[in-house]
């Protein structure tokens, strides 16, 4: 309560702050703006306020620093270096008030005259603040004043709650409170950031309003295949061929041939007989591992202890033990499965990349295992898919990539590979295929026992066709196109690169995740806040418990579609605010006997990459080049070709370029339609008009490989 201490003052002056419950004053006071990082939600807001923003903009000082007490922790560094002062380890702004006071009253003079200009603009007769201002809280709240409905809305939650409690016995909001409170106290509280990636700009984004724009450097659409031209134009025409919803669950009304056509497609990626679609990957392994566990009579699994919480939650929920073994430690493992006996059913479940730490299981080693103990092999490649392999099926089948590259587009197994060594392989659409959705793949008798079992794929509606064509069109031209794959990992290599040169710990590891670590959760939300409010740049920070605590980072994924300059001013900006906040560095991390990996003595200061300099194309000068601002992003043709002719038989033929977008944002940031029908050949052949079919997606070159492969 201390740092709310101080609004309590208020309470008699501000209806709001009266009737306003003291956890939500602290939720809003710990919550950063969207708007503001800069500011908590509750500073914000109160120079919004009709009655108290004016109010607050003539009284003195020391009233400002009041709200400031609860505002963000963000500008505290600037204003201590102005004044020459050095904060020891762990001070926060409370420590500091006059430095709370000047970033404040920065802050609410600039929010003030926003305000007022744009009270300025509108009419005043029209202005349901104008009313509120000179009004009664009730008044204002009646006029539409966010401020004062919110109050009047909590005010009537508040009754209700204690009415509840009075009846029943049990004071519920209370409980939620204090279960809050947990998260608050051991920040592991979660904020989100609003932000609005924008289909024309990759991989910039808008925040909560749409004129400030970042650069989004912590998306799992980890190729931009969310806005891939041939995905967006199938997705047009599905739409308006199929509508939008599915219309029922897989049994009732939405089992349509879209559906059944994805799991083919998929089914033929891993080259297994069948695969399933669920309506994300964390239901398709809570459902299969919740299935078959307690399907399996006495069945044991075995887990690495970096497992994903979906896989965790299937497990639990099927009833099976569950034995844990240390993180990609084949001995470990072994020395569990010893000790069942053969004939016991055995799972054992694990991912390929690892997407926190962007270690990669080792996959072929495990089949070995598996197969001396008489396990099955659950693999998660949801790190994966889309990302290796010379056709996106994930780290199982980069590990035979010739032989997979020697075997085509044909969907049969290759006898005694890896991929068909592991017996479930479960993935996502919902990274780098940039749709939704999650699957498993395997035997068809498995797949079949999954579908007639597992509730959480029963009793759910089915995804909507246009989301389960774009997934399909994503996964086709992907099976035909390797360069966004191998740019990708260009373009991880040099972020890699950059940071280790200028000693920022990053997380040793040989896939595309580029973690980076700060070891301490508030430096990690406060380097996360400075790089986004000063630099525009959005990564998340990683914190427990997603994350072990002391390990918390900063997560970074680079794209194909990230521009040198992009780079190099990331690099820059993670540079300036590792100082800024003295954020310990690989060399600190040595000194103090290193963490998370980073440092340690004995563990390797570099991992060699998983994609090779041939598989990239380094060594035959394939490689594609790195895009520069102003570049168009490269489209293959062909496989922009092979993704269309999928859909055929379901949306008939289609040529010319693509069509990806109907609509064009305007200048005023508005979405206004430029083209209205969409005409197939099939159509044109039909009606006899031949109407070419336009490109509208701005800033993409449509190149056979040939072609980018020439120019790189
Ligand atoms: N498995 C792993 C390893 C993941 O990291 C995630 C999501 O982040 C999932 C499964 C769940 O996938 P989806 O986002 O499709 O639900």
């Amino acid at each position: 309560m201390d740092k709310l201490s101080s609004l309590t003052r208020f309470k008699a002056a501000c209806p709001f702050l009266g009737r306003t419950k003291t956890s939500t004053l602290r939720n809003l006071s710990t919550s950063s703006s969207p708007r503001y990082p800069t500011l908590s939600v509750l500073t914000e807001r109160a120079t919004k306020c009709p009655v108290m923003g004016p109010a607050l903009n003539t009284r003195s000082k020391e009233i400002v620093a009041g709200y400031a007490s609860v505002a963000g922790t963000f500008d505290v560094d600037k204003i201590h270096k102005e004044k020459g002062i050095v904060p020891p380890p762990g001070a926060t702004i409370e420590m500091c008030p006059h430095a709370s006071a000047a970033r404040a009253a920065a802050r609410m003079a600039e929010d003030l005259a926003a305000a007022a200009a744009k009270k300025k603009r509108s009419k005043a007769a029209h202005h349901p603040h104008a009313k509120a201002a000179t009004a009664t809280p009730k008044d204002a709240a009646a006029a539409g004043c966010p401020f004062h409905l919110k109050a009047a809305a909590e005010a009537k939650l508040a009754t209700a709650a204690e009415s509840k409690a009075k009846h029943t016995g049990f004071n519920y909001e209370a409980f939620y409170t204090e279960e809050l409170d947990k998260k608050h106290k051991d920040k592991s509280y979660r904020y989100f950031n609003n932000i609005n990636r924008l289909a024309q700009k990759f991989p910039v984004a808008h925040t909560a309003r749409v004129t400030d724009e970042v650069e989004v450097w912590c998306a799992n659409d980890y190729l931009g295949m969310g806005n891939n031209p041939v995905v967006l134009e199938t997705m047009h025409r599905t739409l308006d061929k199929y509508g939008h919803g599915a219309g029922g669950t897989r049994n009732i009304a939405g089992n349509g041939a879209m559906h059944l056509a994805l799991e083919n497609e998929l089914a033929n990626l891993h080259r297994k007989p069948a695969a399933l679609v669920f309506s994300s990957c964390y239901v398709a392994n809570d459902a299969t591992l919740s299935t078959l566990g307690s399907k399996l009579p006495g069945c044991v699994y075995f887990s690495d202890s970096m497992n994903h919480a979906s896989m965790i939650q299937g497990m639990r929920h099927s009833g099976a033990k569950r034995v844990i073994f240390k993180h990609n430690d084949l001995e470990d493992l072994e020395s569990k499965l010893k000790q069942y006996p053969k004939e016991t059913p055995k799972i054992i479940a694990f991912e390929s990349v690892y997407s926190m730490c962007g270690s990669i299981g080792p996959i072929k080693e495990i089949c070995d295992l598996a197969e001396q103990y008489g396990a099955l092999t659950f693999l998660d490649e949801v790190h994966a898919v889309g990302l290796y392999g010379p056709r996106g099926a994930g780290v199982a089948e980069h590990l035979d990539y010739e032989a997979h590259v020697a075997a085509g587009q044909n969907g049969a197994a290759i006898p005694g590979s890896v991929m068909d060594r592991v017996d479930i392989i479960t993935g996502t659409l919902g990274k780098a295929y940039g749709a939704v959705g999650g699957y498993i793949a395997g035997s068809e008798e498995f797949v079949d026992m999954i579908r007639s079992y597992a509730p959480g794929f029963i009793f759910t509606t089915s995804l909507p066709p246009a989301t389960v064509a774009g997934a399909r069109a994503s996964v086709a031209y992907q099976k035909h196109y390797v360069g966004d794959r191998q740019l990708k990992q260009v373009n991880v290599r040099k972020v890699k690169d950059a940071m280790s040169a200028l000693d920022i710990p990053v997380i040793p590891g040989p896939s595309h995740i580029v973690p980076v670590l700060v070891g301490d959760p508030e430096l990690a939300k406060a380097a996360s806040d400075k790089l986004l409010g000063e630099h525009d740049i959005y990564v998340q920070a990683i914190n427990y418990p997603t994350v072990a605590r002391g390990e918390e980072r900063l997560r970074f994924t680079v794209t194909p579609r990230h521009t040198i300059e992009q780079m190099d001013r990331l690099v820059r900006a993670v540079d300036q605010v590792f100082t800024e906040l003295n954020i310990n560095r690989l060399s600190d991390w040595k000194r103090l006997g290193g963490r998370a990996t980073v440092g340690v003595e004995g563990q390797p200061e570099y991992v060699e990459p998983i994609w090779t300099d041939e598989q990239v194309g380094i060594t035959d000068g394939t490689v594609p080049r790195i895009l520069k601002n102003g570049d168009k992003p490269v489209v293959d043709a062909k496989a922009v070709n092979a993704a269309r002719n999928v859909f055929n038989n379901l949306l008939g033929t289609i040529e010319g370029k693509v069509q990806a977008n109907r609509t064009r944002v305007n200048a005023e940031g508005g979405v206004e339609l430029v083209t209205s029908t969409l005409t197939t050949k099939s159509e044109m052949m039909k009606s006899g008009v031949a109407i070419p079919i336009v490109s509208q997606m701005e800033g993409s070159e449509m190149k056979d490989a040939a072609d980018v492969a020439a120019s790189a």
